[in-house]
């Protein structure tokens, strides 16, 4: 809504209407869910986040909604609960964000500090994507598509991240695949590239 925008109560309005803003001083998604992953540390001196990377995710793998996301990025990972997890509970892995199903975005790893997502990555010719990059998780797989929720909250919150820290740009979003190609394949041939890109050109251009 536009600021001093009137409000009856009758029009159409988002169930839960999301005020997301950026917390620059703290490197939070205000309005989003905090939990903190200890799996982070700070980024090289004097580097900045310059690139977002796109992943997908689910735990175990193509079932939806479950509490092992973030139990996996709180170290907190049951080995017992199904096979695929006594493969991963060691892992010592995060995500700035997590974008569920739904559209609600977690927040694990403040955005200044250096998360662990990307591993053995490089881009353009620069390895160690960790140093430079935030770090997005989409719950899903690389071949059921992501969802409409998932679109909307990815687009509103590159958004806000692009115009608070200017070394971003919507030139510099790229997938897991792109970076760690042969190793990686998320977030997949579902994820819609024309749709971000376009959505993020409409949301840009608005004042
Ligand atoms: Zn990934």
């Amino acid at each position: 809504m536009m600021p001093g925008a009137v409000t009856t109560g009758r029009g159409k309005k988002p169930a839960r209407a999301r005020r997301w803003r950026i917390d620059r001083a703290r490197g939070l998604l205000r309005g989003a869910r905090q939990v903190a992953s200890p799996n982070c540390d700070a980024r090289p001196a004097a580097v900045a986040a310059s690139l977002i990377v796109i992943h997908g995710i689910s735990l175990p793998p193509g079932r939806f909604g479950g509490p092992w996301i973030e139990r996996l990025f709180t170290n907190a990972l049951p080995p017992d609960v199904h096979p695929f997890f006594r493969e991963i509970a060691d892992l010592r892995v995060s995500a700035h964000l997590v974008i569920r199903r739904g559209g609600r975005v977690v927040q694990y790893v403040p955005f200044q500090r250096r998360a662990w997502h990307a591993g053995v990555s490089s881009y353009r010719g620069r390895s160690r994507c960790n140093d430079f990059s935030i770090g997005i998780e989409l719950e899903g797989t690389d071949r059921r598509a992501y969802t409409d929720a998932q679109y909307r909250a990815l687009t509103r919150v590159v958004g806000l991240l692009v115009r608070a820290y200017p070394a971003l740009s919507t030139e510099r979003i790229v997938g897991h695949s792109d970076i760690a190609p042969g190793r990686k394949t998320d977030p997949g041939p579902a994820f819609d590239w024309p749709r971000l890109r376009a959505a993020l050109a409409r949301r840009l251009r608005a004042p």
